[in-house]
């Protein structure tokens, strides 16, 4: 047997010998983020199940958290997160837990001296080169500039094939390189296909049919959801300081897959970002929620968080996001290499039948909220008929 294997089968063994009916919780939840919220939240309520969620920091929510900075505005210490989704079932299950305020997301890109829409769309085109274009004439100026390719695989291909070497060096290129610390070449083609191009005018950030922030913060919304006699929550706790200590039957994982296997692949790279919070006393900087720099500063983006959640206050707070090699794990970075990599945690996961793994790190996907609503949603499900199962035999 690889020897490497041999620590996580004694300590399977390990933790079965130390289940009893009555003492044990029937879930140990790492991470209360989005994916592990979800869990504790379905497994408690629709499943009578108890529920240890454990969270190393200091705070629910994860990278969706929110909270009031010390004016009193509600920010996003994690970097500005908008909810978007074509789901109406993942919209109405949120909406168990929230009030929804009706929010279209709009983002300018500073080109060339000039604030100008982002996707780009026909204003973006015309202000950018003093035109006067209709849709029409965008389609054919397109089809004049773009270098058609059969087969797109990376960042690059996906805007050039649509918008032309220009475009795409003044609105992509420098973004990108600095957001990832890799050109586009060397990107998946799914990082920059999240950005539409319109022939209209249409300028809002996603295409969504749901477009809409939590009225009270996403923060309230986790409260409620883990508002739940069968769910006990421990903050400022490593998982790994207690799963040898407190019983559990099944756990379920959101953290890093990488570093719960010890790393024993090497580590999958993760780009991490470094947050810049202000506070201005005047009630507004930007005319928009984002300002994107794709080609000055070290920041990719600045955002001001009271478009974002509606607050009316004398002053307003804005993030400036400046990308980073070292730091937490934010953004799984699509690229075939890594993909290989995961793989091979992906492997050792299936192997263990007790533990789950879910969200964006545990399965190293570049998803929004929304995708991972849904893909915990799903190992609900998954969950529910083994229980099920377990009960009819
Ligand atoms: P996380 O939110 O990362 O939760 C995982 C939790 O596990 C964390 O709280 C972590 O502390 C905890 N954890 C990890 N290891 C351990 C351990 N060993 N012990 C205990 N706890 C542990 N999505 C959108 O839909 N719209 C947006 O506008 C948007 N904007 C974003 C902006 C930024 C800057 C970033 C980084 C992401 C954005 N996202 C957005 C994506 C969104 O943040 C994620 O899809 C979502 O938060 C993922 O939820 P999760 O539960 O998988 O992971
Ligand atoms: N992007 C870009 N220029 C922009 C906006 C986005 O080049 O003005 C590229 C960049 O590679 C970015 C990707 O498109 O990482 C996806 O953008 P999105 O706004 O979805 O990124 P996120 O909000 O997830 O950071």
């Amino acid at each position: 047997m690889n020897s490497q294997v041999t620590p996580l089968i004694t300590r399977a063994a390990n933790r079965a010998s130390k289940r009893s009916p009555d003492d044990s919780f029937d879930y140990l939840i790492v991470g209360a983020g989005f994916a592990g919220s979800v869990l504790a939240e379905r497994l408690a309520s629709q499943l009578n199940a108890r529920i240890l969620l454990v969270e190393r920091r200091s705070h629910i929510g994860g990278n969706a958290h929110d909270r009031f900075d010390d004016e009193g505005v509600l920010i996003h210490p994690y970097g500005p997160h908008i909810f978007h989704t074509n789901s109406s079932d993942i919209f109405d299950y949120l909406g168990q837990f929230t009030r929804w305020r009706p929010y279209q997301h709009r983002v300018l890109a500073s080109v060339d001296g000039q604030l100008l829409p982002m996707p780009i769309n026909l204003n973006t085109l015309n202000g950018l080169y003093g035109l006067g274009l209709n849709a029409f004439d965008m389609e054919k100026f397109l089809d004049g500039v773009a270098e058609k390719k059969d087969d797109i695989r990376t960042s690059e291909d996906v805007v050039v094939n649509r918008v032309g070497r220009d475009l795409y060096n003044k609105f992509f290129r420098g973004y990108t390189r600095k957001q990832w610390g890799l050109d586009p070449s060397e990107l998946d083609a799914s990082v920059t296909a999240r950005v539409p191009t319109r022939t209209n005018r249409d300028d809002r950030y996603f295409n969504d049919t749901y477009q809409a922030m939590p009225l009270h913060g996403y923060t309230r919304m986790f409260e409620n959801m883990l508002r739940h006699p069968n769910i006990r929550l421990m903050l400022n706790t490593d998982y790994k300081d207690i799963e040898w200590v407190v019983p559990w039957k099944h756990m379920i994982y959101t953290g890093p897959v990488d570093a719960f296997f010890d790393f024993r692949f090497g580590k999958l790279p993760y780009r991490s970002l470094k947050f810049e919070h202000v506070t201005r006393q005047q009630e507004w900087v930007q005319s928009v929620g984002t300002i994107n720099h794709p080609n000055d500063y070290g920041y990719t983006r600045v955002s001001e968080f009271k478009h974002l959640t509606g607050q009316r206050h004398p002053c307003t707070s804005l993030v400036y996001e400046y990308p980073m090699a070292d730091g937490n794990p934010y953004y799984p970075i699509p690229r075939p290499e890594n993909t290989e990599l995961y793989r091979r945690y992906e492997r050792e996961a299936e192997a263990l039948n007790e533990v789950s793994f879910v969200g964006r790190l545990a399965t190293y996907k570049y998803y929004n909220m929304d995708q991972v609503v849904g893909q915990a949603l799903s190992l609900f499900k998954r969950l529910k008929d083994r229980r099920d199962a377990e009960v009819h035999n």
